[in-house]
């Protein structure tokens, strides 16, 4: 069986990013860049079912820059056999991406798409869904356990009440929740080995999509800067700021 792992390049979570000044998106002119912290979870999982036995082959997929090859790379270090590059400069909405995903899926013919549930760039939380939606497959988003057994999976999903468990059908659509899995460490000898993997480069015209945008942004401003505090005296002060300045109580 084959798992297809969608993985995108997005600024690196540990970076503070900063409004363009003329407020058109967020400056990544030499910031730092690394797998979507979701979708490396997604290649932990589809390595941790190769390893299982449950999969044979893991095919990590990245759409986008030229450099989205490092990014596939990393996955390759942790377990992918190989990396497809999707190579655009077009800015790629959630709807571009998930039309790019259904043409390798049909390429590729993969039994199960694991993508992270979100990407935390742009914080859109779509792909997954509008995938599973343009293939007609099932899809179990926010995953925190995934079995895989007699050509179903068995989702465990993280909800606002607890914990659902479902069963799907193969060919599926998951998407990974935070606490899945522990993404393993990558070591120096497997980024080495990634090195030698096939990585194949496609163009969306070759998959005969058209990636133009649907939205428009129209602007983006920094949030408002949070006003500095005060120390009260006691609880006495506390209290009656509260009531009479604030009135909040
Ligand atoms: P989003 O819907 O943008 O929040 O992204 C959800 C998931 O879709 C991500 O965690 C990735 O698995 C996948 N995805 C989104 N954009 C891309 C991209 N440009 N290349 C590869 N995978 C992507």
């Amino acid at each position: 069986m084959k798992v297809l792992v969608p993985v995108k390049r997005v600024v690196d979570y540990n970076v503070k990013v900063r409004v363009k000044s003329d407020q058109t998106g967020v400056d990544i002119a030499n910031v730092k860049m690394s797998m979507n912290p979701f979708d490396e979870i997604a290649v932990e999982e589809a390595t941790r079912l190769k390893e299982k036995g449950a999969a044979a082959e893991v095919v990590a997929v990245s759409c986008g820059v030229a450099q989205c090859q490092e990014t596939l790379r990393t996955a390759m270090a942790i377990g992918a056999d190989r990396g497809v590059l999707v190579q655009t400069d077009a800015e790629l909405q959630p709807l571009a991406v998930a039309k790019l995903l259904r043409a390798l899926v049909d390429k590729e013919q993969p039994q199960l798409v694991i993508l992270g549930k979100q990407a935390i760039d742009d914080d859109a939380n779509q792909t997954g869904q509008m995938l599973a939606a343009l293939l007609d497959w099932p899809q179990a988003t926010f995953a925190s356990k995934v079995e895989l057994a007699d050509g179903k999976a068995t989702v465990t999903r993280e909800v606002d009440g607890g914990l659902e468990t479902v069963t799907l059908k193969l060919p599926a659509i998951i998407t990974t929740d935070l606490r899945l899995n522990e993404p393993r460490y990558v070591t120096l000898p497997n980024i080495m080995k990634a090195k030698k993997k096939q990585l194949d480069t496609v163009t969306p015209e070759e998959l005969g999509v058209d990636p133009a945008p649907r939205l428009k942004t129209l602007k983006v401003s920094e949030p408002p800067a949070r006003k500095a505090g005060i120390k009260v005296a006691d609880v006495a002060a506390l209290v009656d700021k509260l009531k009479n300045e604030a009135k909040v109580v």
